[in-house]
C-alpha cells in the first residue's frame, strides 16, 4: 500500500480535494489516505497554521495531495505552503497546462512550466528602513543547476522537444544573468538533443496567450513561474485546469495550481479538474502510471464529448464532474 497525506486546506481545497481523493480510491486499489490538517483548521485545533506533527507525516508519507490555503496579508503571518516547500526540500514546481476544451479566440496549449521552488522573490525575507522597504531576492548558483537539470531530465523523461528559459537578464544581469548562463551550460552539456530557446518573460506572457504552441517544457525563476502558470491555465479554460506538483529529492506534494477561492466556497461549483489531475501525477511518481493514464483519460474524455463545467458556462458542478469520471472509470 502507498500512504498518502491528505491536506484539504482551506476555501474549495477540502471540496476539490473530496473530489479527487474519490477518483483516486476508484482508480486504485493499492493507496492509503491519512488526513492532516493545514491552514485555518489547523490554526483552530493546534494554535499553528502547519503543526511539527504535519510536517512529520507529510515526511513519512510516500506522497501528499494539498488542496489550498487562505494567505493572509498581515506582517507576521508565515505561509504554511513555503515552510513545507523550504522544510521538505521541495525545489521542483512542475506545472502541465494542457487544453482540454477548445476556447473560443484562444489557441490550444499542451506546456509545462518548471519553477524554482526555493528561493528568488520567495525568500520571504524583507527589510524595512526610512527609505522603504527592500525585499531579498536570491538567486544561486546550485538552486539554479538543480532546477535546469530537473527539467531537462523531466524533457527528456516525457519525450518533449525543447525547453525555453524564461528570464529578465536584461534588467537582472546578475541574477537572472546567473540562471541564464546556467541553462546555456547545461543544455550543451546535459541536453541531449534537445532544443534550446530563451525568451524574456515579459514578451513569455504575451506569447503564451497569442503562441502557445511556440512552448514546450519552460524552465524559469519562482515569481515568474507563478504568474506564467496561471496565464497558462487562462489559456486552457482557467484556474481550475491545471495541476501541480512539488517535488524533492525524497518527498513530493500534489495539488490544484488555483488557490482556496473564497468566492466560490460552498456552492458546489468548483471545478475539481486541477486536484484531480494533480492526483494522477501523484499516481505516476509513485510508480502508478497506468493508474494514472486511465484518470488522465477519464477526465479528457468528459471534455471530449461535449460536457461543460460551471466554470465554462456548463451545468456540470464538482460532485456531477466527479460522479462522470468515477463511472468512466469503472466502465
Ligand atoms: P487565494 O488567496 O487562496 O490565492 P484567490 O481567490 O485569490 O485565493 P484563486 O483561488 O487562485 O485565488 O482563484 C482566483 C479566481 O479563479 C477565483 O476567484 C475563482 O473565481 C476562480 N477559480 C479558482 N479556482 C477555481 C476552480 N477550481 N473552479 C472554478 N473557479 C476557480
Amino acid at each position: 500500500m502507498k500512504k498518502i497525506c491528505v491536506l484539504p486546506g482551506d476555501g474549495i481545497g477540502p471540496e476539490v480535494i473530496d473530489c479527487a481523493v474519490r477518483v483516486l480510491r476508484a482508480a486504485s486499489g493499492a493507496l492509503e489516505f491519512i488526513d492532516a490538517d493545514v491552514g485555518e483548521e489547523s490554526l483552530k485545533r493546534h494554535g499553528t497554521y502547519l503543526s511539527k506533527d504535519t510536517l512529520e507525516l507529510m515526511r513519512s508519507c510516500d506522497s501528499c495531495l494539498f488542496g489550498a490555503v487562505t494567505s493572509k496579508e498581515s506582517l507576521d503571518y508565515k505561509s504554511p505552503v513555503l515552510t513545507f516547500r523550504k522544510e521538505l526540500d521541495l525545489y521542483a514546481s512542475v506545472r502541465p497546462v494542457r487544453s482540454l476544451v477548445q476556447i473560443s479566440g484562444r489557441a490550444p496549449i499542451d506546456v509545462v512550466i518548471v519553477r524554482e521552488n526555493t528561493e528568488g522573490m520567495y525568500t520571504q525575507d524583507e527589510v524595512f528602513d526610512d527609505k522603504g522597504v527592500t525585499t531579498m531576492r536570491r538567486v544561486s548558483k546550485k538552486a539554479s543547476e538543480r532546477i535546469i537539470k530537473f527539467a531537462i531530465n523531466y524533457a527528456l523523461t516525457n519525450r518533449r522537444r525543447k525547453v525555453t528559459c524564461v528570464h529578465k537578464a536584461n534588467v537582472l544581469r546578475s541574477s537572472d544573468g546567473l540562471f541564464l548562463a546556467m541553462f546555456r551550460e547545461l543544455m550543451k552539456s546535459d541536453g541531449g538533443g534537445l532544443e534550446p530557446a530563451e525568451q524574456l518573460v515579459d514578451s513569455a506572457a504575451m506569447k503564451l496567450l497569442t503562441d502557445p504552441s511556440s512552448f514546450d517544457v519552460i524552465v524559469t525563476l519562482n515569481l515568474y513561474g507563478d504568474i506564467l502558470s496561471d496565464v497558462a491555465a487562462g489559456v486552457a479554460g482557467g484556474l481550475g485546469f491545471a495541476p501541480s506538483g512539488n517535488i524533492g529529492p525524497k518527498c513530493s506534494v500534489f495539488e490544484p495550481a488555483h488557490g482556496s477561492a473564497p468566492d466560490i466556497t460552498g456552492k458546489g461549483v468548483a471545478n475539481p479538474t486541477g486536484a484531480i489531475l494533480a492526483g494522477a501525477m501523484m499516481l505516476r511518481h509513485i510508480g502508478l502510471g497506468t493508474e494514472a493514464l486511465s484518470v488522465e483519460r477519464a477526465v479528457a474524455g468528459f471534455y471530449s464529448s461535449g460536457h461543460l463545467t460551471v466554470d465554462l458556462g456548463g451545468r456540470h458542478g464538482s460532485e456531477s464532474f466527479t460522479e462522470h469520471i468515477i463511472k468512466s472509470l469503472k466502465s
